[in-house]
């Protein structure tokens, strides 16, 4: 059995991201939502792309009117207007100002522009009320922001509304992003039924086959679901065969176990792979088989049967290797655990990591959590529903108590 953090590190070593140059493919903006972008994206353009005003207003010469105040307004004569979008015709001399509007480009001769809130508006005159703060107030300079030239995004990141905002700016139509990872995912056990099939005694329907499709497609990677396949070596060893050619990842539940039914690794090995991890000091989730197939690269999960086992090994060690495999930043794939203050104790038997599933939640002094209530056995599953963390009791410890600080691992 092999510590939690050693299994860790041998998965995500056997796992590399997907390739820069083979792995990529150009989609439309809106496609790119959710995706992750693949090459860095310097702007070619300077933001913003004029000198521009940030106020309605009037466009001035900061000399005109720096020594005005209500009691001594200066009156400006009003040459042009420029709405948004409008090429300036004027060139302000001293004396003169244009009318502008917030986005709009500024003139040449003006430096500053005066809020019409302190202004007071008089046929083609105006009268300046107020001196501004200091000259180029409220003027957005040309480039201010970012040249022409400065990468503004880089590979790694995942692409969300502000990301697709800027590459529209940036007029980028087509984006380079990493392919997503194809994961199959099948569940074994002559007692599985889908949802749909009435139960015959002794039967259970294969809810693994659906927690693990909506697990991995909210990492974003593309699902191949192979279904129930009955504990049958040939019919097994098909199907595993057949995957492995299609697919970056394969996960399957159950048949893991030193049960008389359990193949898996034995079909692995015939198959070609090399088992890098036959289980772990984990609890749930001891039965873990890990292994990957040098001709395709394709790296096998067999993880539990017993439908929280098979989640928690999911989140703990399958989803940071996707999110790795994918080409999302490190930051963003290693798991994410925070500090809590544990509002119940929390008991094991000290020879197992064990994680115990419960509402992870911000107080007024930080993360408490709250022990999911009813029994915590691998195979109850029902009240895994509405968890958003597993807190941890390290490997030799029995009890964190009540009132204690205890790591969580957040889920989502
Ligand atoms: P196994 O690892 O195959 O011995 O399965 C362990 C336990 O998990 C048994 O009680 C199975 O009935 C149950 N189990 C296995 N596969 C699934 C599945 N896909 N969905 C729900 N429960 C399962
Ligand atoms: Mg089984």
């Amino acid at each position: 059995m092999l510590p939690v953090d050693q299994a860790e590190s041998i998965i995500l070593n056997l796992v590399q991201p997907l390739d820069t140059q083979r792995d990529v493919e150009k989609v439309d903006l809106l496609s790119a939502s959710g995706r992750i972008l693949a090459t860095p994206v310097t702007s070619k353009l300077d933001f913003p792309h004029w000198d521009n005003s940030a106020m309605d207003g009037y466009a001035v010469k900061f000399t005109d009117v720096k020594n005005c105040s209500p009691e001594n307004p200066i009156p400006l004569a009003i040459i042009e207007e420029i709405p948004a979008g409008y090429q300036p015709q004027s060139h302000i001399q001293t004396g003169q100002t244009a009318r502008i509007f917030t986005g709009a480009v500024m003139p040449l001769g003006a430096d500053t522009v005066v809020m019409q809130e302190v202004t007071q508006r008089k046929d083609n005159n105006v009268l300046i009320l107020e001196s501004p703060k200091n000259q180029q107030e409220f003027v957005r300079y040309r480039g201010s922001f970012y040249t022409a030239g400065t990468p503004l995004l880089s590979p790694g990141i995942i692409l969300g509304a502000s990301e697709i905002a800027v590459l529209a700016a940036l007029q980028c139509p087509k984006i380079t992003v990493y392919r997503r990872p194809r994961v199959g995912i099948l569940s074994t056990g002559n007692e599985l039924v889908t949802p749909d099939q009435p139960l015959q005694p002794g039967q259970l329907v294969d809810s693994n086959q659906y927690a693990l499709a909506v697990a991995v497609a909210q990492t974003g990677a593309e699902i191949i679901r192979l279904g129930i396949v009955p504990d049958e070596r040939e019919i097994l060893k098909k199907t595993i065969a057949g995957a492995i050619t299609t697919t970056d990842f394969l996960l399957s539940t159950g048949g893991v176990s030193v049960g008389d039914y359990d193949y898996i690794e034995d079909i692995l090995t015939e198959l070609g792979a090399e088992i890098h991890i036959h289980s772990v000091a984990v609890k749930p989730g001891k039965p873990l088989t890990v292994a990957k197939f040098s001709d395709t690269q394709c790296v096998y999960f067999g993880l539990p049967g017993n439908p929280v086992s098979a989640l928690v090994s999911f989140w703990r060690f399958v989803q940071p290797a996707l999110k790795k495999l994918a080409g999302v930043q490190e930051a963003a794939w290693r798991p994410e655990f925070v500090t809590a203050r544990s509002l119940q104790d929390l008991h094991s038997n000290g020879k197992r990591e064990t994680y115990l599933w419960g509402q992870l939640n911000l107080g007024s002094n930080g993360y408490e959590f709250q022990l999911a209530g009813g029994s915590h056995n691998s195979g109850n599953l029902i009240n895994l529903a509405g968890s958003t963390g597993l807190a941890v009791v390290p490997l030799n410890e029995t009890l964190i108590a009540i009132g204690e600080s205890v790591k969580v691992l957040k889920i989502s």
